[in-house]
């Protein structure tokens, strides 16, 4: 049976959303959800220059710890994340892997000078959860209007975006979920 294992990462103020996130991911994926207490080191991940976390550094720790029977596994974190060649990303992905990350750091109003908005963050942390795990079944960003697969450069973009997958998008996701058993 696939399961998709969530693993909150120091996750702070969206420590409360990990349980609703985990309801809508299990209807999108049609995969049943497990919160795992995973010990990731975060220090590890953290360049001082910066004042960031690198999100490759956190993915390949997700991975060293998941179990066998973890067919996906999310990261869920509320630090600020990059990789080495943009100055900041939403998430991260294996494209056809295990592994995915997301970050609810760029999607809180608060961090743009507007007032908290907690339906809007976790309505945000649904769609790039679902378009990093979308990248974990195969897909690559998609350009029809306002499928998931959408890629966001900023939050406006996010917000502008469905939290559904396009029908091609949705079929290839569908096709995958098959191969990975009932
Ligand atoms: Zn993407
Ligand atoms: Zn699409």
């Amino acid at each position: 049976m696939p399961v998709l294992q969530l693993v909150p990462i120091l996750s702070g103020p969206v420590g409360g959303l990990v349980e609703p996130l985990g309801r809508r991911l299990a209807t999108v994926f049609g995969m049943p959800v497990e919160v795992a207490a995973t010990p990731i080191d975060v220090e590890v991940a953290y360049d001082g220059v910066r004042g960031q976390y690198n999100s490759r550094s956190l993915l390949a720790q997700l991975l060293a710890h998941a179990p066998k029977a973890a067919t996906r596994i999310l990261g869920l974190t509320g630090v600020d994340l990059y990789v080495p060649v943009l100055t900041f990303v939403f998430g991260e992905a294996e494209l056809d892997g295990r592994a995915a990350l997301v970050s609810s750091f760029l999607l809180d109003n608060e961090l743009y000078g507007l007032p908290a908005d907690g339906a809007l963050l976790f309505e945000r942390l649904v769609k790039e959860a679902v378009h990093e795990l979308g990248h974990t079944f195969g897909l690559v960003h998609c350009h029809r209007d306002t499928c998931v697969m959408t890629s966001s450069t900023y939050v406006e973009g996010i917000d502008l975006k469905s939290v559904e997958f396009c029908d091609r998008c949705l079929r290839a996701v569908r096709q995958k979920r098959a191969r990975l058993g009932a």
